[in-house]
């Protein structure tokens, strides 16, 4: 797995899809300019930080006045590689996987469903969200014609291995994993997020325990 953050640290690029949040909720209060001490109340990060990464980057205040919106999203935005749409396909139309189908804010980012995968005969066929479901035999195929760059994985943890017998790696350049399974991509130059819901909550829990410990 190769890590594309390479040369910046990925501290910096979480931090980045912060300011580019708090940007969008200053353009919607309709304003023009920004202050790096509004963005950095805004993201809970230190004013010093918020224009050290600025800067680190290219992208300069204008002196005692702030940050142009509009200039700093579209460079955040370029930073971040979110100028081009790319195209997305789930695997596992569950419960999760039909959620994710339904949330807008992907396309709003520019990441496009352009399909989904399941095995279940009821499900294959039918759209959720006006997003086709396809037999996961057909995947392969697929991904090669409608340059699928990114796949989402919602399926059951033991699916992952015969799944990936289909993913043709040398295309797919990211892979957002909501299984718990290590996904078996190890010296392929891909990308991937694993996002564990159960461990979050226990990461919750944990947390939980050490503030109730530090209170008594
Ligand atoms: P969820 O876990 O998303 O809440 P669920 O409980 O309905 O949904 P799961 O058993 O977790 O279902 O499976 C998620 C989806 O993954 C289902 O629609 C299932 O048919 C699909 N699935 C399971 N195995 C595979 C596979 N090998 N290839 C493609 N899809 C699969």
């Amino acid at each position: 797995m190769e890590n594309i953050t390479s040369g910046v640290s990925e501290i910096i690029v979480i931090r980045l899809t912060t300011y580019l949040r708090c940007l969008y909720i200053a353009k919607r209060k309709r304003k023009n300019i920004i202050k790096s001490v509004e963005i950095a109340k805004l993201c809970g990060i230190k004013s010093s930080v918020v224009r050290k990464d600025f800067t680190q980057f290219g992208a300069f205040g204008i002196k005692g006045k702030g940050y142009e919106i509009e200039n700093l999203i579209k460079k955040v935005r370029e930073i971040l590689g979110l100028n081009t749409m790319k195209n997305v396909a789930l695997i596992g139309v569950g419960n999760l996987g039909t959620a994710l189908l339904k949330y807008q804010g992907f396309f709003d980012a520019n990441f496009k469903f352009v399909g989904a995968f399941d095995l279940n005969y009821q499900k294959i066929g039918k759209r959720v969200n006006g997003i086709k479901i396809y037999d996961i035999k057909n995947l392969k195929k697929f991904i090669d014609k409608n340059s699928v760059e990114i796949i989402i994985l919602s399926v059951p943890s033991a699916a992952v291995r015969s799944i990936f017998k289909n993913i043709d790696l040398k295309k797919v350049k990211g892979i957002l994993n909501f299984t718990s399974a290590i996904l078996p991509c190890e010296g392929k130059k891909i990308y991937i997020r694993n996002i564990d819901l159960s461990r979050e909550l226990e990461l919750i829990s944990f947390c939980m325990k050490k503030c109730l410990k530090k209170e008594a």
